[in-house]
């Protein structure tokens, strides 16, 4: 087959990928310098709305919707703006094969693709229970989500199964932000997950003891402490119950699984060096071989702020990281320099009515703040984390976006804290006057 050749390829038609196109055009990259390689069918999207709007029973939202970059209020690139500037959008091509000395990619179909400069956008892939070799994994109806054609099985399963039962495996983002619009489906919903409290990494038990209370008011049915240990299915393979470890048994006609991610970085294994995970990078996400940078889910990068190197799974980081690679692919072809990045971590889900945001790091003592009781109307909290007297994390539910704009920068400034009850007491209050 023909070989096809770029100045620049990204690999990965994801956030990044789609962040990464409006930056080179930004860049003044010229018509036919630039494919992007994805293995997905359709053009950049932004793809939290999968687990939130995407699902919603009325009005949810469909592409061309919510393509990139519309998530930061930014233009919507549809498929004709690529090809208006002169962009390949090599859709339903997945890269098999990457020889990172010869810079040749070669998709599933055999095409191959040379390019000069590399940008790895690759994303992350779900874990899967049947990767743990759990038995009845592979049953029909069990879901994961990554992907819009996982979230298109989902709706047609929601659509065939109505009012039906769903175990939600699983007490992290995914399995919050399903269990929700699971419920607003009107279907039963028992979500379990072996942590004491949900979403272990960030809430602290303060904050998640809101949500589990406000979730169970919703009508979700939580299960801690165990896990799903295997499936019984429907002679026609449909799922019918989850065996949980403990014993118990829950009927199901629909079991999503959010148990994790990981990077995908197989295809560059032996060819780039990697850390924690991901493939490394430099403040400007080059990585160890020269003309390759790695943006998004995949990239371990020095985090300025902390002194340390990490890898982010966050939209947020995944657009600015791509901007960052690709101003410092057009600066270094000019014999420029730009800043190094500094990223503030900042994450954010929505589910039911509420919306939370975070900032900083989740390090050190933690405040809780505000109205957390999951049975009051107003329900506006938060939480500060604490580390050698300074503030370095803030965390805020139903904010609005001035009180968000203050967490952001007290998560940056890092402000002594001089008293722990003075902080509790003043709240949203002490964010707002730095
Ligand atoms: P992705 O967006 O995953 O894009 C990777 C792309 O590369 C995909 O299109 C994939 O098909 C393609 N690809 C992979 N391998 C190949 C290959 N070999 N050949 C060709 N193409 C390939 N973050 C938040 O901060 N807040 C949220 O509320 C939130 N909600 C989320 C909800 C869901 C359902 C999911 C799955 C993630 C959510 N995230 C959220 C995380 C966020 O979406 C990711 O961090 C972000 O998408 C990462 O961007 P990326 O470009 O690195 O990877």
């Amino acid at each position: 087959m023909a070989e096809k050749s770029f100045k620049y390829v990204i690999v990965g038609g994801g956030v990044a990928g789609g962040y990464a196109a409006r930056e080179f055009v930004k860049q003044g990259v010229k018509p036919g310098e630039l494919a992007i390689i994805s293995k997905e069918a359709v053009a950049p999207y932004e793809r939290p709305a999968l687990s939130k709007a995407y699902l919603f029973p009325e009005g949810a939202a469909r592409l061309p919707g919510f393509h990139v970059c519309v998530g930061s209020g930014g233009e919507r690139l549809l498929p004709e703006w690529y090809a208006d500037k002169g962009i390949s959008l090599i859709l339903s091509t997945e890269i098999v094969k990457a020889d990172l000395a010869s810079k040749i990619l070669v998709s599933a179909a055999g095409e191959s693709f040379k390019y000069q400069t590399l940008v790895i956008a690759t994303g992350s892939t779900v874990l899967k229970l049947s990767d743990f070799g759990v038995q009845g994994a592979d049953s029909k109806n069990i879901f994961y989500l990554r992907e819009i054609d996982d979230a298109d099985q989902l709706v047609e399963a929601l659509k065939a199964k109505k009012n039906g039962k769903a175990v939600v495996v699983g007490g992290g983002y995914i399995g919050l932000e399903l269990s929700a619009v699971l419920r607003l489906n009107n279907i039963e919903v028992n979500m379990v997950y072996p942590e004491p409290w949900c979403m272990p990494r960030l809430f602290t038990e303060g904050i998640a003891a809101f949500y589990e209370g406000y979730y169970q008011n919703k009508g979700v049915n939580i299960i801690k402490g165990t896990v799903a240990a295997g499936f019984d299915a429907h002679p026609n393979g449909e799922v019918k119950a989850v065996k949980l470890k403990d014993g118990r048994v829950l009927d199901a006609d629909i079991v999503v699984v959010g148990v994790g991610a990981r990077p995908l970085t197989t295809l560059f294994k032996g060819q780039v060096e990697e850390e924690k995970g991901g493939i490394k990078t430099d403040a400007f996400f080059k990585t160890s071989v020269p003309d390759v940078y790695a943006v998004g889910d995949v990239a371990t990068f020095p985090m300025k702020m902390y002194n340390d190197i990490r890898r982010v799974e966050h939209v947020d980081h995944s657009r600015k990281s791509a901007e960052q690679a690709v101003k410092a692919i057009f600066a270094s072809e000019q014999g420029k320099s730009i800043d190094e990045y500094d990223y503030l971590p900042y994450f954010y889900s929505r589910a039911f009515n509420l919306s939370w945001q975070f900032y900083g790091d989740n390090v050190g003592e933690t405040v809780l703040f505000g109205d957390a009781d999951s049975n009051s109307a107003t329900h506006k909290f938060g939480t500060y984390w604490i580390k050698d007297g300074k503030i370095v994390g803030a965390f805020l539910e139903s904010g609005s976006p001035e009180e968000n704009k203050a967490i952001a920068k007290v998560a940056k400034v890092q402000p002594v804290a001089s008293s722990l009850d003075q902080l509790a007491q003043e709240g949203i209050g002490f964010a707002s006057k730095i």
